[in-house]
């Protein structure tokens, strides 16, 4: 029981720290702005989450966990590294976009306990909650010294934020340069050169078209698609598409088409997601209900 407390204020100590400790631009104060950019982090963190999966599945690389958890360090160590090879435009780093990216699974998790919905455990992700510390965990463990806020804010306990920078980090930080080092371009074959390209489908909404503008503005398909090019040999081309999707709002590798699948509909639930991420925040229970009645998704 104690635990359980603990565990609730420090949360809701980090809920409200948030803003402070990343001093980053999605709070900025131009709030229809910094949603787009909470969207385009999240849009680019799903992107890499994806691109995992296509790289998993095309080079037929060999892991030992679960691929959705192996996706989303392989997407967030991306972001981690010291070359700031995907930072947005308007200021966002990479680290913001991790930042964002475990935000949104963490108002998933706030939203569900909300809204009363029954947790899906059978599911082949990680629960959302612990994605969003999975997430932080790698980025305490990748520097501790820096943001040793993270682990405070938290609230994990010293020794286990101590096993985020040699158990998690590190051992990610290994396999991904052994992935690089066994599936990369320098290994010079001239027949596994896939190429990435970019296709953006009709958007059949006023809302989906202002969001592919921003995608397209922003350049972050392109800008994955030329890192994956330049750092794998692919066996194949692929492709990144940005759809209308039936199946609502997700993402997903098509592994007979080669594509990559972006559901306009999930950069629109993210666009909610920040939404959602103020009404949190609000003192109230009523002022909560009423402030996620006005910008139901
Ligand atoms: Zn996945």
């Amino acid at each position: 029981m104690l635990g359980a407390s603990r565990w609730i204020i420090c949360f809701t100590v980090w809920l409200y720290a948030y803003p402070l400790l990343a001093s980053d631009p999605i709070d900025a104060p131009r709030q229809d702005l910094a949603g787009e950019q909470f969207m385009l982090a999240n849009a680019l963190w799903t992107l890499l989450h994806e691109t995992a999966h296509a790289m998993i599945d095309e080079l037929d690389i060999p892991i030992i966990a679960s691929e959705e958890d192996v996706a989303d360090q392989l997407a967030t160590l991306a972001l981690l590294g010291r070359n700031p090879n995907f930072d947005l435009p308007g200021g966002v780093t990479q680290v913001d976009s991790v930042i964002a990216a475990a935000t949104a699974w963490r108002v998933e998790w706030e939203l569900e306990k909300w809204e009363g919905t029954e947790t899906a455990y059978w599911d082949s992700h990680s629960l959302s909650i612990q994605r969003f510390y999975h997430m932080m965990c790698l980025l305490y463990g990748n520097n501790p010294e820096k943001y040793d806020a993270v682990q405070e804010q938290l609230g994990l306990p010293y020794e286990h934020a101590l096993g985020c920078v040699d158990e998690e980090y590190e051992r990610a930080h290994r396999a991904v340069k052994w992935i690089i080092d066994t599936y990369g371009r320098q290994r010079g074959n001239a027949t596994s050169q896939g190429a990435v390209s970019v296709v953006y489908e009709k958007p059949l909404t006023t809302e989906h078209k202002e969001i592919a503008a921003t995608i397209k503005r922003a350049g972050i398909a392109e800008l994955v698609a030329k890192r994956t090019e330049s750092t794998l040999a692919l066996p194949e081309d692929i492709t990144i598409v940005f759809t209308p999707c039936l199946s609502g709002a997700t993402a997903f590798w098509h592994s007979e088409r080669k594509e990559i699948v972006m559901c306009y509909e999930l950069l629109a639930r993210f666009r909610y997601l920040y939404q959602a991420k103020q009404c949190l925040e609000m003192a109230g229970d009523e002022e909560i209900e009423a402030c996620l009645a006005r910008t139901q998704n």
